[in-house]
């Protein structure tokens, strides 16, 4: 089935002011290889900069650096059925559909969504077998696309059916919708999440400014329905790349019950070179939000590693090995250097 929800056009983006008349020769192809979609909520959250970003084509898009791949975590690399990504012993992530309520300039998925909708049935009845044939598989993670474009009546046929399978204890959600469509996160919506294994959701969210009074609601209901609520954030160059504007976004999120879980180092999707900053950028950023704001507002920091060879934290690295085994260098939250040493066990201690 291919995805039939409506798409924005260059023309919609030059009527809001959001694109420059002279861009729209160079944005056509832009927008022939990747689509274009915003929701109204996040068309009006455009106003800043933060947002547009995201959401509007730029002329860089048509730059593919050597290094930019079509598959750029490797989700190809280990799917075991149509949709099925297994990578991780305990955990799969599934697929449910190929559609998404905005289309994220930078997307690591950015070759695959749109171009179709809702994972086909067989093949969705191929990866539950899997699953279910599969007893190491704890965790089931909802991806796509947004799995919360799927109808709650879909949803709960999913969550219903992961509850009959005795080893499943998770069901793990990644989505953007309670942010771009917060009207989306109906009682009904909410009761479909909530009928299968534990559910948690993880919010895609990169600024404080999609974080619009609709969004706030929804995030409450979620959270007042008991389903934990965490987050991820793309490190984006021009959106979110320096301390204040994630310690705003971080802070928000914990406002609103949300977990910072992961900051993701920038994918090598094709096409999005201008979002991506260095590693020791993103390493800087980390630490000087260490010093500043509550634990509980910190992500990890994580790169995933190209080719499918899973996602690992990328600092920074607060302790390094000195010269004597068993000593280290530890570096504070304001950078100052302290030496640890491990209890020696050649020095043995004798209480009398
Ligand atoms: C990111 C990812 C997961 C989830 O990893 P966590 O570290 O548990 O959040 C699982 N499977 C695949 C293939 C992934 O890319
Ligand atoms: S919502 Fe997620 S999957 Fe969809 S375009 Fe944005 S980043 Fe990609």
């Amino acid at each position: 089935m291919s995805d039939t929800r409506a798409s924005v056009t260059v023309d919609d983006l030059l009527r809001d002011g959001l694109i420059a008349p002279a861009d729209v020769p160079a944005l056509s192809p832009v927008a022939q290889d990747f689509r274009i979609r915003l929701t109204p909520a996040m068309r009006g959250a455009s106003t800043s900069p933060g947002v547009a970003r995201q959401f509007v084509p730029d002329t860089a898009e048509s730059i593919t650096r050597p290094e930019e791949l079509t598959d750029p975590i490797g989700d190809r690399v280990h799917s075991p059925t149509p949709g099925l990504t297994h990578r991780y012993p305990d955990r799969v992530i599934l697929a449910v559909t190929q559609s998404c309520e905005v289309y994220c300039r930078f997307c690591f998925r950015r070759e695959t969504v749109g171009a179709t909708g809702t994972l086909p049935q067989p093949d969705l009845d191929a990866a539950l077998d899997y699953i279910r044939a599969t007893p190491a598989i704890h965790e089931v993670i909802l991806t796509g696309g947004d799995p919360l474009t799927l109808s709650p009546r879909r949803l709960r046929a999913i969550a219903e059916t992961l509850a009959t399978i005795p080893h499943v204890d998770i069901l793990r959600l990644h989505t953007r919708i309670p942010v771009v469509a917060p009207d989306r996160i109906t009682d009904g919506m909410i009761a479909a999440l909530t009928s299968g294994p534990t559910a948690f959701l993880v919010l895609h969210t990169n600024h404080a400014d999609e974080l619009t009074p609709a969004a706030t609601a929804a995030l409450g209901r979620l959270a007042d329905a008991g389903i934990p609520l965490l987050s991820q954030t793309v490190l984006l160059r021009g959106v979110n790349d320096d301390a204040d504007t994630l310690a705003q976004l971080f802070r928000a999120l914990v406002r609103n019950r949300v977990k910072p879980y992961y900051l993701h180092h920038c994918d090598l999707a094709r096409g999005t070179s201008h979002f991506r900053t260095t590693i020791v950028r993103g390493q800087e950023i980390m630490a000087e939000l260490r010093g500043r704001i509550s634990g509980m507002c910190l992500p990890t920091y994580v790169l995933d590693i190209p080719g499918g060879f899973g996602k690992v934290p990328i600092g920074p690295q607060h302790v390094t090995p000195g010269a004597a085994p068993g000593s280290y260098t530890v570096i504070d939250p304001q950078g100052r250097s302290h030496s640890y040493a491990d209890p020696d066990p050649s020095r043995s201690v004798h209480n009398r």
